[in-house]
């Protein structure tokens, strides 16, 4: 089955590769630049795409609308805004991951 990719996020994360190896090494290299602990989660992505607008100003806050003619930008509807679909499911994959640590 061809599976046709449209947005870089969904191509990185297609991309990436299966072996640990190359993310302990980047946890590495971020510990050694910052002295910064890192911890590595697996964190579903799935439906973040679609799924909370992360800053949304109004309560409750809005989903973000993505359909094909606004695939990298697509507006919320709580709030109206336009909101880059990339960097708000990176936030909501982030979220997911904070919650994930912090749940026993
Ligand atoms: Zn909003």
């Amino acid at each position: 089955m061809l599976v046709e990719l449209v947005g870089g996020l969904a191509k990185a994360i297609l991309n990436m590769p299966d072996e640990i190896d190359l993310y302990e090494r980047a946890i590495l290299l971020v510990f050694y630049l910052t002295e910064a602990a890192v911890i590595l989660l697996r964190v579903d992505p799935r439906f973040t795409s679609q799924g909370f607008h992360v800053d949304c100003p109004v309560d409750p806050i809005g989903r973000v609308l993505r359909s094909y003619d606004t695939y990298d930008v697509a507006p919320c509807s709580a709030c109206g805004a336009m909101v880059n679909t990339h960097h708000n499911a990176a936030c909501l994959i982030r979220d997911k991951g904070l919650f994930q640590y912090s749940s026993p």
